[in-house]
């Protein structure tokens, strides 16, 4: 197009007569910018062609023209100005070149791009993809492919093709003739076959009925930035031809498309994974939970257990070895909670030592047992860091929908079951009741019990003999505090004493029951009855109190009590908890001359060294030792290793919960020294003491235990 100095027509080619359908007796003489761009032209575009085109420079920009019809056509236009001798503009010759389809492939990629970026799923995405094509490029239907891992073709969009000849496709596996798409995807390369109905590697495909007026196919691969082919891209043409320009053109843009898409996609499944899966373990999270809960739960009709699942002492075990071991030992426990699980049950990670197992038709009786054989499979030896250690777990158990009609009431629900659990001494399983609830908000009732129950003097102590294996010889006695409280009756100790040491009132109930205890062993003194020793057990928190020793001294001598009389019974906890002031404790506590006794050995995480490192004479093998002792193999070897370990170091070793004549052998086979457990006595007011210490005076020693 020429235009004279006032910007008016005075020449337009054939070029423009054909594609904007003005001739020149349409247009000459007018201003283009009044018949030739369209109205919704981007008014920036717009005022920069109006301004310039006074200009005496030239310059290019790209805008909407219309033509003689009002159709829309897209054009780059370059306007060049002709000068005269004195610098005025004579002339300007404007280029129109038509590029309505590079930038209807513009606005494609801006509208998959937006679509991907507005969490469009990759499905929906290709479809749209396929339409928008199929509009772009008439008489053409678009289908896309995805090849998987196992270099199957799985269908993803062929919105104009029919449902069933896609669902055929399914699963075929590609190859180098496997119709166009399974070969272009075997081979990485465009694969055009000319005609459907003929080529041999169309063969095996045809019963699936592509219609009839699909003649040709034409499928180029999707490649990854790696080069790996993802998918594949295909054309299907109405007519026999090829692929022309425009149709290249298409492809090229949208095989990067379908690029971004599936990679866009497999990043959001990471990110998803990620948000869903606990890193470490690799088993679902929390969020993962609250979602299948959210989908499953209100279908779910029927009966389902959810089992709180704790590790116990799990704390302790990654302050003492490290958070790399307790890593480790997350790890092992997630696996055996793998292979725990049957078919629909399903374990995840909360957060820490916190598990929930998922257990579809489950009721009451199938929980428990299910219950039980999680419980075993944790009953063998982790071996991590050169060091075995037994895990033990604690299990709180709710029922859908006895329990709870929600994922939330469920969950709380089964945690109040664990921290039952926890407090009856870990390492078993419970169910939640309505009565469990209560108990666990009447814990400060129990708190103010204590109280009253130490002011009154309604504590006792019972006495447990401790005898020599051989010959059994009384050996001391341990003093077992016995609780019953008007309202809540018999509190076994188990129950208290862990609220007692959340609430501080665990020194006071030490001093009691150390003062009871020698008290009583004066009394026995003076009344000719022989105990040698007495044991007493002293929470932890003792360890950490400086005064604690100046008490114990005192109380010695109060009593008369010669120190060597006086066991005190610990646990590992004290190691655990121990820091250098703890350390002094024990030692100003050895100094004194009072044994120390390492109570339940082989439940916590037995820590040899800590044995070792501490002025210690005896060690308490726990009675979980004794189980079939007498029956299996492997428990016998457990055992025989633990009172090896005491015997080595050359400390007392006693065996507790001894309660059949058998173990009672096996322990003298082993030459275990000391032994208790209701074989020889249970725990016995202190009367019953005496009576049971007098009677056994009478017996023949080689009958004594009978
Ligand atoms: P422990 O020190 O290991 O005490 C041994 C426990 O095993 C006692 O339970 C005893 O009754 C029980 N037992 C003894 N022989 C047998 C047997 O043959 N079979 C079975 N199945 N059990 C047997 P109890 O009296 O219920 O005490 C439980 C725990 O409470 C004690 O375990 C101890 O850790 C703690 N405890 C008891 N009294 C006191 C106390 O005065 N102060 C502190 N800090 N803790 C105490
Ligand atoms: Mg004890
Ligand atoms: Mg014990």
């Amino acid at each position: 197009m020429i235009l004279d100095r006032e910007r008016r027509v005075v020449y337009i080619n054939n070029a423009f007569s054909k594609s904007f359908g003005y001739h020149l007796s349409d247009v000459i003489g007018q201003v283009p910018t009044t018949f030739l761009i369209a109205e919704q032209t981007n008014a920036d575009a717009l005022a920069l062609w109006r301004q310039n085109l006074w200009g005496t420079e030239g310059f290019h920009v790209d805008l909407p023209a219309r033509d003689m019809e009002g159709r829309h056509i897209w054009v780059s236009s370059t306007v060049s100005p002709i000068l005269d001798d004195d610098a005025a503009v004579r002339n300007v010759v404007v280029f129109l070149v038509d590029v309505t389809r590079n930038r209807l492939i513009e606005m494609l990629r801006r509208d998959i791009l937006e679509k991907l970026a507005g969490g469009m799923a990759l499905k929906d995405a290709g479809d749209f993809l396929c339409l928008q094509v199929e509009q772009m490029a008439p008489d053409i239907v678009v289908s896309i492919l995805l090849v998987d891992a196992e270099g199957r073709l799985r269908p993803l969009s062929g919105p104009s093709l029919p449902a069933r000849y896609c669902a055929g496709l399914d699963g075929v596996k590609i190859g180098e003739n496997v119709g166009s798409c399974g070969s272009a995807a075997f081979l990485g390369e465009p694969v055009l076959v000319r005609d459907i109905a003929t080529d041999p590697r169309w063969e095996p495909y045809r019963y699936l009925e592509l219609p009839h007026d699909l003649v040709v196919c034409w499928s180029s691969p999707i490649k990854q930035r790696n080069g790996e082919v993802v998918g594949t891209f295909a054309f299907y043409f109405r007519e026999k031809r090829g692929p022309d320009a425009w149709h290249e053109q298409v492809v090229d843009a949208c095989l990067h498309l379908c690029m971004l898409a599936i990679e866009h996609s497999e990043t959001k499944g990471r990110i998803a994974q990620l948000l869903h899966f606990d890193p470490l373990t690799g088993l679902p999270n929390k969020a993962r939970f609250e979602q299948d809960m959210a989908e499953r739960l209100p279908k779910e009709g029927r009966n389902t257990a959810f089992f709180f699942v704790d590790l116990d002492l799990f704390r302790d075990i990654n302050e003492v070895h490290g958070h790399s071991t307790g890593d480790l030992l997350l790890v092992e426990t997630a696996n055996r909670l793998r292979s725990f699980l049957l078919q629909e049950e399903t374990a995840y990670r909360f957060s820490g030592d916190e598990f929930l197992v998922v257990l579809p038709n489950t009721d009451a009786p199938v929980a428990s047992r299910r219950a039980q054989q999680l419980l075993e499979a944790f009953a063998s030896p982790v071996v991590i860091s050169g060091g075995a250690l037994v895990p033990s777990v604690s299990i709180g158990i709710s029922l859908f929908p006895d329990d709870g009609g929600d994922a939330g009431t469920l969950l709380r629900q089964a945690g109040t079951a664990l921290s039952q659990v926890k407090a009856d001494g870990r390492g078993s399983y419970r169910f939640f009741s309505p009565r469990m609830n209560r108990i666990a908000q009447d814990r400060f009732i129990i708190c103010s019990a204590l109280r009253a129950a130490l002011a009154n003097e309604v504590l006792q102590l019972h006495y447990q003999p401790q005898v020599i294996t051989n010959g059994l010889a009384l050996h001391g006695v341990e003093a077992l505090m016995r609780w019953t409280d008007p309202g809540l009756g018999q509190v076994p100790p188990a129950r208290f004493i862990p609220i007692a040491e959340d609430l501080g009132l665990i020194n006071m109930l030490g001093c009691w029951s150390l003062r009871r205890a020698c008290r009583q062993m004066t009394d026995w003194r003076e009344a000719g009855i022989v105990v040698p020793a007495i044991s007493v057990n002293i929470s932890p928190l003792h360890f950490c109190d400086p005064q604690f020793p100046a008490f114990l001294v005192g109380v010695l001598a109060e009593f008369r009590l010669p120190p060597e009389n006086l066991t005190l019974e610990i646990t590992e906890g004290v190691m655990i908890h121990g820091g250098k002031r703890t350390h002094d404790i024990i030692l100003a506590i050895r100094e004194i001359g009072v044994r120390l006794s390492m109570d339940d050995f082989g439940t916590g995480f037995s820590s040899l060294s800590g044995l070792y490192n501490l002025p210690i004479s005896e060690l308490k093998i726990d009675r979980s030792f004794m189980r079939n002792v007498d029956k299996d193999s492997r428990a016998l070897a457990l055992a025989t290793a633990v009172v090896r370990i005491g015997q080595s170091l050359g400390l007392t070793v006693v065996a507790e919960g001894v309660e059949t004549e058998e173990q009672h052998r096996v322990l003298i086979d082993l030459d275990c020294q000391v032994a208790q457990g209701y074989l020889f006595s249970r725990p016995l007011p202190a009367p019953k003491l005496v009576e049971w210490i007098s009677k056994r005076g009478r017996v023949p020693a080689d009958q004594l235990s009978v």
